[in-house]
């Protein structure tokens, strides 16, 4: 058990509270933390002086804390991998192309099926560990993989009992409506009725879901019938939030945004009108330069009118062994820089507190603020920039959850 009251002294704080411009720096800082949730966080001359007598106390040496990591999008629990369909694609193959060969999503659904809960612990295990090794302390885990009931659940229960096995915040999504399986193929509307809908009551029932999300593109779901799959979900007052816009523009984000998503994700065909009604409904632009990048895109999203419109912009790796087996958000942020030219603060504002935003976890993690839960990592850095600029290189000096 951690001492009630820690006094993290000597640091310098990259806090990305709101308040503060920029990334909210405060120098010659300190930070307090009490039961595991932040008590002060600011100048270390304005500390009281009582918590410092009361307390154990650690010397940060000048290093720099920004909040702990937060991946809001990620398929991290999934079954062996599509090194064969990454060879396809280098001779020649488009994603389209192999999904509708039957590969894609489909072909991890058969391996997903096939192992048992244990399996999926033990397989995923080593992803995540990859992710908290650079500071991640929440992450957000789909199902997609079972396309059954049962074995969507099994994934939301393997996705939970990582969270048994280490120190880590995971939030659960459901997608249910990821792809078709073969059995329903063509038959989309009858696939979301006898097993997407029944798969997320069951769900919710057994307490496995903390968001419900879909898959809206033309090898996927259509725009209405991603509708009745989010109608559901909102009459068990499950949010949502939509993979939008990533190959084609079916107005996706426009269709994410009336429903009220917590976040819209991809968007690389996002149009002005998809902009601006993500802009008003305050659904997060969720973008996963590692997609992209490994599926050799080129067509960016619309970052430009994000700014202009003041969508909050977040990055995940969507970690999926399909499109993006990528287990680093440093390397994301770097994506995020160099692929999509977002600018330091909004990567590092995209993986913390924009990333918490479209997780709905913003009153609990993303910044240093008081009250929120003492998630944080100390870097030895120099200055925030690095931790953007750098390529697969790991500066992390230590990793706290909930102030341990
Ligand atoms: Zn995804």
């Amino acid at each position: 058990m951690a001492l009630p009251v820690r006094v993290w002294t000597n640091a310098r704080l990259a806090t990305l509270d709101p308040r503060r411009s920029g990334l909210g720096i405060v120098e010659d800082a300190a930070l307090v933390v009490r039961d595991g949730r932040i008590a002060y966080a600011g100048p270390a001359a304005d500390l009281p002086s009582a918590l410092l007598t009361s307390s154990d106390v650690v010397d940060c040496e000048g290093r720099w804390i920004t909040p702990g990591l937060v991946d809001c999008h990620t398929h991290l629990v999934h079954a062996g991998n599509r090194a064969n369909e990454f060879q396809m694609r280098l001779a020649g193959a488009s994603y389209d192309e192999i999904a509708r060969a039957g590969g894609g999503i489909v072909s991890s659904v058969g391996k997903v099926r096939a192992a048992s809960e244990d399996d999926l612990v033990l397989e995923s295990l080593p992803r995540l560990d990859a992710l908290l090794a650079e500071g991640v302390t929440t992450i957000e885990i789909k199902s997609g993989y079972g396309l059954t009931i049962d074995d969507e659940l099994k994934m939301l229960r393997a996705a939970r009992r990582l969270a048994s096995l280490r120190r880590v915040s995971i939030t659960t999504t459901y997608l249910g409506a990821h792809a078709t399986p073969a059995d329903y193929r063509g038959r989309n509307r009858d696939f979301i009725r006898d097993v997407v809908i029944p798969g997320m009551k069951a769900a919710q029932a057994e307490g496995l879901v903390d968001a419900v999300d879909g898959f809206c593109e033309g090898i996927a779901f259509s725009p209405d019938e991603i509708r009745l799959v989010f109608d559901a979900a909102r009459a068990l007052g499950l949010p949502v939030k939509l993979h939008a816009d990533q190959l084609s523009n079916l107005s996706g984000a426009a269709l994410a945004a009336s429903c009220g998503a917590l976040s819209a994700d991809h968007l690389e065909y996002t149009d002005e009108p998809g902009t601006n009604a993500m802009a008003k409904a305050g659904t997060v632009a969720v973008l996963l330069p590692g997609a992209f990048y490994f599926l050799r895109e080129t067509r960016k999203p619309p970052v430009d009118l994000f700014r202009k419109h003041g969508v909050p912009v977040a990055l995940a790796t969507d970690n999926n062994p399909g499109t993006s087996p990528l287990t680093s958000l440093l390397l994301t942020m770097n994506m995020g820089a160099t692929l999509f030219g977002l600018t330091v603060t909004e990567c590092l504002a995209g993986v913390t507190r924009e990333a918490a935003r479209a997780l709905g976890r913003i009153g609990e993690t993303g910044t240093l603020e008081v009250g929120k839960s003492a998630d944080f990592c100390l870097w030895d850095i120099g200055e925030p920039a690095e931790l953007v600029y750098r390529i697969g290189f790991n500066p992390l000096h230590r990793r706290v959850w909930k102030g341990e």
